[in-house]
């Protein structure tokens, strides 16, 4: 590639030094995409689809400036000129084609994927508007439509183009096309997402309203449109096929190119079904390839070689269950597939616990997946070992072989050195570059254990990205907040199980403790992040308590200087950069058992954030490496809640009438809260929390105060904080997402073997 200043002379006859921000983003998107279109796609016989509903993939600007090593370089040639590359990628629009953790998780796969020059696509939709924009006003959540494609993009759109038989009509697709560069590899990967180019944004009325039965126009509009209803239904059924007809065809068409003649498929192309959004490819691929002339015992054996299945939870409302008339309704052709490969399970296993249709005539995705792929994971030790012992034990008495964990991992060219550079090239200083391609490396920091300069340097970095998002959140959102206060963070989606009402109550705990006359020895910045679906209503309540304690507390002038709580709008990748750097205590309190793995909580232990969790998902995990002393637990553990919630033993009204809750629970409904909030959802929240709590925040209510409080007593022992941050940061390795997809490839794909 030439370099920057010449790219933008030649193509817009321009100096760089005249050119504005966006004018700098297009000649930057335009200059990045023509170094990546110069790489070769990856060639190996056999490849991998990895097929998701999501791919919340963040800005990719600076990331595939990285990737293709140009980073410095532009860096450098932009600030000869005045410019700044933080500012020129603000210009960007953050893609919104993904929605929280598996999402996030098939993005940083992507990127590992190709860093390990392993030959592997995603695949899934090009929604136009994806996840809402969370917009907060008068205390609550309100969605509107993300607006982010623009004219010119990432995007490529290329030449294929598929037929989509459904009921009453066909519609044929688009396929667009994003790079995938690894880091400083030879070769690219690609992400595949199909369209419909008679979408209409026209069709959107009052927010994110819009008539959900006109497929042609809306079937790539949202990601999760609102499914409450009969006909949000339908629509998800259309999007999962549209997404899974589109991909098994390219599947085919790509193995055929190579050579493929389809009773080889399976050397040719292996499907990771991300969460059973996908699961209807199963049955696609079968009548695809009985169409073409395979008979069905040799369809079904081929697809049972070809397809891995990975499980990201375990709430039961989360796995998919369509109506077999549903589908009648929208993919009548794959009903009778359906009902023979549930009817082959019948025959060999009585137990109704494995059916894949049920009595009531409902289609568990799930347990498609499992009898007619080769693989089922789970995504953290623990989240693996209750599917076996628990959640799915009639299926692994069934195939032992099949289960395997695969612990998730993040990508650390985005998670440390995009949103932390700083902490990025001081681990070059010290340790070289060699953890770039081999991220256990960083388990060199240890020897730098108790070393004062090190300290004083990571406390200094620090100190930085905390100022560096107090200023984001000054500009996008107005905040004032005090860099020198202590900052801890709950960032992720809006859930009951994820507890950030459990969070909520802690802060009422330190604002009575405040108005009582204890001062802290050092102000407390709370921050929340997250959006909650538009349905969930106890989701949006916690927000509204939220927002109205954060309220209530700036205007109060006894406790403001002290405590402050932070709800940080429209939670995507951008904002979680900016926070993930500069957080002090990473809260990952949900009730053991029910967070599968969690990846918000790697991205904060490898930027030096010491972790207040409860034990569970990949939290134990961290524990085991960092050992008790360099983590914050708390609360009772998977095995007690698991057994808790089989005797329904669980009463929160007998945690309520406990002496040290009361007051807090009670506070919710306070004349102070209801003067700035509304009193239907602080008393359906309140009445939840006392008469049901079904996931259990009062049990654990106690403990987490108490062990949030000796946390913050320990931060005012600098140096021996600052030696737990060390060591978090080294045992992180384990968490890069390269050693994930390492362990996929050795184990469940077989790409190079
Ligand atoms: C990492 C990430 C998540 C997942 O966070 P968890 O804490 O694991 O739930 C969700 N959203 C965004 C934007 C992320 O970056």
């Amino acid at each position: 590639m030439s370099n920057l200043q010449t790219y933008i002379k030649n193509h817009y006859q321009k100096d760089l030094a005249d050119c504005s921000n966006e004018e700098l983003y297009l000649a930057l998107l335009n200059y990045t995409k023509a170094a990546s279109a110069q790489k070769p796609v990856n060639t190996g016989k056999k490849k991998l689809y990895y097929i998701s509903a999501e791919f919340l993939i963040g800005k990719l600007l600076s990331n595939n400036l990285i990737n293709l090593g140009l980073y410095d370089q532009v860096k450098q040639e932009l600030a000869d000129a005045g410019k700044d590359l933080i500012a020129v990628e603000e210009v960007e629009l953050e893609p919104s084609l993904g929605n929280g953790g598996l999402g996030r998780l098939a993005a940083c796969f992507l990127d590992s994927i190709a860093t390990l020059e392993l030959n592997g696509d995603g695949v899934g939709l090009n929604y136009h508007f994806g996840l809402f924009q969370q917009v907060l006003k008068n205390n609550e959540q309100t969605a509107v439509p993300n607006f982010w494609l623009t004219e010119q993009s990432w995007l490529v759109r290329s030449s294929r183009s598929y037929q989509v038989p459904f009921a009453h009509f066909t519609l044929t697709s688009t396929l667009y096309d994003i790079d995938v560069p690894g880091y400083k590899t030879a070769t690219k990967n690609r992400l595949r997402l199909f369209d419909l180019d008679s979408v209409d944004a026209a069709i959107i009325a009052d927010g994110i309203d819009f008539d959900k039965t006109d497929i042609a126009r809306n079937l790539t509009l949202f990601l999760y449109p609102d499914d409450s209803d009969r006909q949000g239904e339908l629509l998800r059924i259309f999007q999962q096929y549209f997404m899974v007809s589109n991909g098994a065809q390219l599947i085919i068409d790509e193995a055929i190119e190579k050579g493929s003649n389809l009773h080889d498929l399976a050397d040719y192309a292996v499907i990771q079904i991300n969460d059973t959004h996908p699961s209807l490819v199963i049955p696609e691929m079968i009548r695809l390839l009985t169409e073409r002339g395979l008979d069905l015992d040799e369809a079904i054996s081929i697809v049972r070689k070809m397809t891995a299945y990975t499980n990201h939870t375990i709430l039961a409302e989360a796995l998919e269950k369509w109506p077999l008339d549903f589908l009648q309704e929208v993919v009548p052709h794959l009903v009778p597939i359906i009902e023979e490969l549930d009817r082959r399970i019948k025959e060999s296993y009585s137990d109704p616990a494995v059916q894949i249709i049920d009595e009531y005539k409902r289609v568990h995705m799930a347990h498609m997946d499992i009898h007619y792929g080769y693989s089922v994971n789970g995504v953290a030790a623990l989240h693996t070992e209750i599917l076996k012992n628990s959640e799915l034990k009639a299926f692994y008495d069934i195939y032992p072989e099949k289960f395997n964990n695969k612990t998730n991992g993040i990508t650390f060219r985005r998670w440390l050195m995009h949103a932390n550079p700083r902490l990025s090239h001081y681990l070059d200083e010290l340790l070289g570059r060699d953890w770039h391609h081999d991220a256990a490396k960083l388990e060199g920091l240890l020897d730098f254990s108790g070393a004062a300069d090190v300290k004083e340097k990571l406390e200094q970095i620090k100190a930085h990205n905390k100022r560096k998002l107090a200023r984001h959140l000054k500009e996008v959102q107005g905040a004032e907040i005090n860099p020198d206060s202590i900052f801890d963070i709950q960032i992720k989606r809006l859930h009951e199980y994820k507890r950030q009402q459990m969070n909520a109550l802690y802060v009422i705990s330190k604002y009575l403790d405040i108005k009582a006359g204890n001062i802290p020895a050092r102000p407390i910045t709370v921050f929340f992040g997250g959006k909650a679906a538009p349905a969930y209503t106890i989701a949006q309540d916690i927000i509204h308590l939220i927002l109205c304690l954060s309220e209530v507390i700036a205007k109060d002038p006894e406790v403001a200087p002290h405590l402050q709580v932070v709800m940080v709008e429209n939670y995507n990748v951008t904002a979680s950069s900016f926070l993930i750097a500069a957080g002090d205590i990473s809260e990952q309190i949900s009730l053991a058992s029910k967070e599968a793995s969690g990846t918000g909580n790697m991205k904060f232990m490898l930027n030096g954030a010491l972790t207040l969790g409860t034990m569970d998902g990949a939290n134990v995990e961290i524990a085991e490496l960092v050992g008790e002393d360099n983590i914050y637990i708390f609360g009772k553990d998977s095995e007690t809640v698991i057994d808790l919630y089989a005797k329904e033993a669980y009463k929160s009204s007998e945690y309520y009438a406990r002496e040290a809750i009361k007051p807090l629970v009670d506070f919710i409904i306070s004349d102070t809260v209801l003067a700035v909030g509304k009193a239907e959802r602080l008393e359906r929240l309140y009445n939840e929390l006392i008469r049901k709590d079904w996931f259990m925040t009062l049990l654990d209510l106690e403990d987490y105060i108490a062990v949030k409080e000796r946390m913050l007593a320990d931060y005012e022992d600098r140096e021996g904080w600052l030696e737990k941050v060390l060591v978090n940061i080294a045992k992180a390795g384990f968490f890069s997402s390269d050693r994930t997809i390492a362990q996929y490839e050795e184990e469940v794909w077989h790409l190079n073997n």
